[in-house]
């Protein structure tokens, strides 16, 4: 495993960005325990490289795995002998990378100077995501501004949104992009930005929640990472700081938080896409949450936003012991997701974290509910794997929209039941 991640390390320094050439995503459909443990067992050879999308779980959980050209011989081999069924499900990863390149390139041709010129319809870089911002802020001073609540690794601003029309109000906070590959996830924050804008004012219940409320939006939670998908490997999901005493680099930000830290369903090895961390807290773009959370010190509603399975989430992901607001977060959790599924039929599964996917350890919304946050949600967006990580940027605007009514439902609620 190691000679093979430093050959590719040179092959990146001498070429630039990683290829998936005739990389497939395989969908795995296991029916039983026994295929399960084959799959976990499959999951720890590392010379193969793969990439579990979603991991092994139950039986009733689809497996998506991303598999490099050389390995899928042998994988496809594996599962023929133990009769495991699966699809493909992406034929060429790096089709779908070129058709993303060509689109944003196209897009990329106009430079916008206001925000009504921004293409809401195709993904952007940190900088264009950063200009975006600042036009915000110019063009409504009064209304949006701009936080620096603390740098990177790499040394970029971690920016924050206000949305504010008072003093001294509670605050609503989301967060999108904490996991770099999600690239949905901050398309859609950008989209809310806009539409907080063009709503507040106009639209009754959204100009009732900013009355009482501040809204905060971290659109590019995990910048180094986010960046280093522009630029090197558009699969990367952790942060992009150095570990003592590995070649691998990075941390996975919902790992890291001081919630079950270092418990199950995270990883100690920091070659691991769920590498916690040497300690809680110990990745720059998590303990600036951290910090201003507890600054803040009224923060009413946390919504950190994932990609991809279509989920609606609620408290505890590292415990099977039921949050005491399990039963109103979960009736919530479904009036969001009646609401999102009116607009275009999207389904979406919803519950407590550990029910619903599998114990994670560490997490950030099981943080933000211990420190008395009660509505602390997760999504995870669009869409169930056709695409996965790659979702078609003609997908960010019906994602968006059907998401904010999501939004909505949590935020109206969080003003309607004081705590
Ligand atoms: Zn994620």
């Amino acid at each position: 495993m190691k000679g093979l991640v430093i050959v590719l390390a040179l092959f990146l320094c001498v070429f630039g960005k990683e290829t998936f050439e005739g990389h497939q995503v395989l969908r795995i459909t296991p029916i039983s325990e026994v295929q399960i443990n084959l799959l976990k067992e499959l999951s720890k050879q590392d010379h193969l490289l793969l990439d579990f999308w979603t991991e092994p779980i139950h039986d009733s959980l689809a497996v998506d795995v991303r598999v490099p050209f050389h390995s899928l011989q042998a994988v496809r081999a594996f599962l023929g002998y133990h009769e495991i069924h699966y699809e493909i499900m992406i034929h060429d990863l790096q089709d779908l990378m070129d058709e993303e390149q060509r689109e944003m390139m196209k897009s990329r041709a106009s430079q916008p100077r206001t925000t009504d010129g921004y293409d809401y319809a195709s993904y952007h870089t940190f900088s264009e995501i950063t200009s975006f911002m600042d036009m915000l802020v110019q063009e409504k001073p009064n209304f949006v501004s701009k936080l620096v609540i603390g740098k990177s690794y790499e040394g970029r601003p971690l920016n924050v949104l206000k949305f504010s029309t008072g003093a001294n109000r509670p605050g609503i906070w989301i967060d999108t992009g904490i996991h770099a590959r999600e690239w949905v996830t901050p398309a859609s924050g950008t989209w809310f930005a806009k539409k907080i804008v063009s709503d507040y004012g106009h639209d009754t219940v959204l100009t009732a929640i900013l009355d009482k409320f501040d809204i905060f939006l971290e659109i590019v939670t995990n910048p180094d990472g986010f960046h280093f998908t522009h630029t090197s490997n558009r699969m990367w999901r952790k942060t992009r700081k150095p570990n003592d005493g590995s070649i691998c680099v990075g941390v996975d930000a919902n790992r890291n938080w001081d919630a079950g830290f270092s418990g199950a369903g995270s990883s100690n090895n920091p070659c691991s896409e769920t590498y916690r961390g040497p300690s809680a807290h110990s990745e720059p773009e998590v303990k600036a949450i951290v910090d201003f959370v507890k600054s803040h010190g009224n923060l009413k509603a946390f919504v950190s936003i994932h990609s991809y399975s279509q989920m609606l989430l609620y408290p505890y992901g590292y415990t099977r012991t039921p949050c005491k607001d399990q039963a109103e977060l979960d009736e919530l959790a479904k009036k969001a997701v009646t609401d999102l599924k009116s607009l275009y039929g999207t389904n979406y599964k919803y519950g407590s974290i550990i029910n619903v996917i599998y114990q994670a350890s560490g997490g950030t919304i099981d943080w933000t509910y211990n420190q008395g946050i009660k509505y602390s949600y997760t999504f995870e967006l669009r869409d169930t794997g056709r695409y996965g990580f790659m979702l078609p940027a003609n997908q960010i605007i019906p994602t968006a929209e059907e998401t904010w009514l999501a939004l909505m439902a949590i935020m109206e609620h969080t003003k309607n039941n004081p705590y």
